[in-house]
């Protein structure tokens, strides 16, 4: 679905840039240069790795290779320091990305917050996976645009790249969080998704216990997830305490419906201390009610789990309201009574459509910086 472009050097792991530089005449280890100058010095083009011969760098520029780093299109910066990205790849299309100094809260209570250092502290970037989503959750301005294609792992790491570029900051000295949870479901982009979590956790060098994806509930790939060997944490997003609302507020419940999925989640394996979490949007009268929150409790049961909170984003399209404050705290209260961690997530930079469900694309903001 996504145009893979012969040319473009990231997204290639260390035996693909191996093979390339043999095939160009270039001992093996001008492939492992080569990932080291892409992932972790970040360069725009080859001719700035400085360690490669010069021949071999004219060699790459004659024939036509190019790093393939997407452009930042677009900057809306909010007033809490949100940094909304519009990035964009060779073919015009674009995706958004989010920075947020101090993170959204959302990675309270998974360990991630352990050996916080002072002064910079700890951000967290949220990126996409495909553009646009098919998904089709009703809360979500993503939803809205329908799925346009899915993103190459080139294109995912791409976006981090590019953002930690502009905000000039550099894992694994500075901390930094991921989470795969802009647009698209990632676990409809599977193949793509894992091999970037490999390059940003080998190349980048951002520990997968700092990453976390969040999926809809694409069952039969939350086992092949529980198989891998290098894997984020991670969320399902839950949003319903039974299948009545969740249909109605995410169609995809009718393939795999709350049974499947709490079994799926059940049978998840979980690392020493690790929890699962459980992502849910609370939405005015719909699914924010105390007895709401005992059914949740009873279909958590018996799972290692944790709970983010996060009271609706408005947005243009978006037929649901936001609780009130009392709403979303005596909601957190029946959890927290029945010994589930449950957090509140903050929500950032709202007011440039930056937070959870809010993406979109919008660009017709007064408050922007190109
Ligand atoms: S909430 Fe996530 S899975 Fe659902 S439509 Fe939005 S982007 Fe897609």
């Amino acid at each position: 679905m996504n145009p893979t472009n012969e040319f473009e050097l990231l997204g290639r792991d260390r035996q693909e840039l191996t093979d390339l530089a043999q095939k160009v005449g270039q001992p093996g280890y001008r492939g492992q240069q080569l990932f080291e100058g892409l992932y972790r010095q970040r360069v725009a083009s080859p001719d700035q790795i400085s360690n490669l011969p010069q021949e071999f760098r004219k060699t790459l520029e004659e024939q036509g290779f190019r790093i393939g780093l997407p452009r930042i299109e677009k900057k809306f910066i909010s007033r809490d320091s949100t940094i909304r990205y519009l990035i964009a790849f060779a073919d015009g299309q674009s995706v958004e990305t989010v920075w947020m100094p101090e993170g959204d809260e959302g990675e309270r209570g998974d360990g991630s917050e352990a050996g916080v250092q002072s002064g910079w502290d700890r951000a967290t970037i949220c990126l996409s996976s495909q553009v646009g989503c098919a998904v089709d959750c009703q809360f979500c301005m993503t939803a809205l645009l329908g799925v346009k294609r899915n993103l190459s792992a080139g294109e995912m790491v791409g976006q981090i790249v590019a953002v930690l570029n502009d905000r000039e900051v550099s894992p694994p000295r500075d901390r930094v969080n991921l989470v795969f949870m802009g647009m698209g479901e990632p676990f409809l982009n599977y193949d793509n998704f894992i091999k970037a979590v490999r390059l940003l956790v080998e190349g980048v060098g951002i520990p997968e216990s700092r990453m976390t994806v969040s999926t809809a509930g694409i069952v039969p790939r939350i086992a092949d997830f529980g198989r891998e060997p290098v894997r984020p944490k991670l969320a399902v997003s839950l949003n319903a305490s039974n299948d009545e609302i969740r249909t109605r507020l995410m169609p995809i419940n009718k393939k795999w419906n709350l049974e499947k999925l709490m079994t799926a989640a059940r049978e998840f394996p979980l690392r020493p201390r690790e929890r699962l979490t459980f992502e849910y949007v609370l939405l005015d009268e719909v699914n924010d009610s105390q007895p709401h929150a005992r059914e949740v409790v009873d279909l958590l049961r018996g799972i290692r789990s944790k709970v983010n909170l996060i009271a609706l984003n408005p947005g243009p399209g978006i037929d649901f309201r936001t609780p009130a404050e009392q709403r979303v705290l005596e909601f957190q209260k029946v959890l927290v009574g029945a010994g589930i961690p449950t957090f509140i997530r903050r929500p950032r930079g709202r007011d440039i459509y930056a937070a959870c469900g809010q993406l979109k694309r919008t660009t017709e903001l007064v408050q922007f910086s190109a």
